[in-house]
């Protein structure tokens, strides 16, 4: 496949923007393609190739590329201005409709990413329990703040820490393996009284897909009830696309806080904190607790996230579902075939195939998985029109405009790809 005009453009990038991009999962080798456009499940780069797009921009298109709902309401959108600095009417409708879906939500804070959901979430949890520990679980991913880059996911999994933050910034964040009652409970001992908050992502997506084991998320809720910890569901990826109301409804566990970023937007960068109203309440100004951001509740965001609700209703979500069956039935159809014993984890429209034997259900069993062999799987599917995220560690996504069609060209060139890597 001729890719020259992306070599072209990323040979140009390195000189002007750090690693040629601009967030480090988007480089790999030799050098990522240049996107020019995108339709539908279809991504399209600058020397014209189509591919299928299982990455989405990392989770947020679950409602397919330039969806023509969200242009008819961005484009009016855009015709009464992008940026108003005061309060509108769309944000209180957004928030009423968050309300509406999320079993934890009785308020809404708008935020401009998933970073600054998680930051300001954990800052109102120390906040009202004037506490400084909070714990995480080894492999997941918050977003890019100093308080929880450590042991954090696809990006740095497997890496130290990011030089330049401070020791002291992490010395609160506990880590305990996902899955793991007993590591929780022994933290939690060790730290009585200490401890301003769990948050977790309900199934892992930045260890790959790792869903909690039966009983886990209870088992969550019950101990920070017991403990008065504040449970925080970081809700980023599985907000919006496993159910109406996210992993916690869908889950039926209801946490104190919830995070949400990515489809929330409808495609436009966003974040979102929500939960009880008493914890809600005391950000500022109603409360003590800072929060704050020139763009949040920005017009175009929440404009997009209008539209994206209007699309994501029942039958998207049976759409959603019975594509990830679909796929993932006919992954171990073609493991079986070739006697592959690979893992294939995923919930309804998330999936990962792990390069290992290994039952995969932590940040452990992730580790074990070979990651040369699956970026090499990567640059097969490449060529026979399928993108996925490029690491082991992330997760592939399906969005209502995925057809049987889609899945069936994407099995086959898995097929290719599994012959000739494994
Ligand atoms: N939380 C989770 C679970 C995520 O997957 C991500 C991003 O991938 C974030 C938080 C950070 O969101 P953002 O990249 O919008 O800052």
């Amino acid at each position: 496949m001729n890719r020259e005009r992306s070599k072209q453009l990323y040979e140009e990038s390195v000189n002007y923007l750090p690693g040629g991009v601009n967030s480090p999962v988007r480089a790999y080798k030799p050098y990522p393609f240049f996107a020019k456009k995108a339709k539908g499940s279809k991504i399209y780069d600058v020397d014209e190739n189509e591919y299928i797009d299982y990455c989405l921009g990392y989770g947020p298109v679950v409602f397919g590329h330039a969806n023509e709902q969200i242009i008819k309401d961005a484009t009016n959108q855009l015709k009464l201005g992008t940026d108003y600095g005061v309060p509108s009417q769309k944000e209180l409708e957004l928030a009423q409709e968050v309300v509406e879906r999320v079993p934890c939500a009785e308020m809404v804070r708008f935020t401009n990413s998933g970073t600054e959901a998680t930051m300001s979430a954990i800052r109102l949890a120390r906040g009202v329990t004037n506490r400084k520990k909070i714990i995480k679980f080894e492999g997941a991913y918050h977003g890019a703040h100093d308080a929880v880059l450590v042991k954090s996911g696809s990006g740095a999994i497997g890496k130290p820490d990011s030089p330049g933050i401070p020791e002291e910034s992490t010395r609160n964040t506990l880590l305990v393996p996902f899955n793991d009652e007993d590591a929780l409970t022994r933290m939690i001992n060790d730290n009585k009284g200490e401890i301003a908050c769990i948050i977790v992502e309900p199934i892992m997506g930045n260890i790959g897909c790792v869903p909690p084991k039966d009983g886990f998320l209870q088992f969550l809720r019950e101990i920070t009830e017991e403990n008065d910890i504040i449970l925080i569901f970081d809700e980023v990826i599985t907000g919006f696309r496993l159910s109406r109301g996210g992993a916690q409804e869908y889950y039926g566990i209801t946490p104190d806080l919830a995070t949400f970023g990515k489809i929330i937007g409808g495609g436009f960068p966003i974040g979102a904190i929500c939960g009880r109203r008493e914890l809600m309440e005391q950000f500022a100004p109603s409360g003590g607790i800072y929060q704050a951001g020139t763009f949040s509740g920005n017009p175009m965001s929440i404009t997009g996230g209008l539209s994206a609700f209007k699309i994501l209703d029942m039958k998207a979500y049976k759409t959603l579902h019975d594509s990830g069956k679909y796929l993932r039935s006919g992954m171990s159809d073609i493991l079986e075939k070739l006697d592959i014993n690979y893992q294939i984890n995923g919930v309804e429209s998330m999936t990962q195939i792990y390069f290992t034997d290994v039952d995969v259900y932590d940040y452990k069993t992730a580790q074990t998985s070979d990651t040369e062999g699956f970026l090499k799987y990567f640059h097969v599917l490449l060529d026979n029109g399928v993108f996925i995220a490029p690491s082991q560690y992330e997760c592939a996504f399906l969005s209502i405009q995925h057809t049987k069609e889609d899945i069936d060209k994407t099995l086959n060139a898995i097929e290719i790809a599994l012959k000739k890597v494994v």
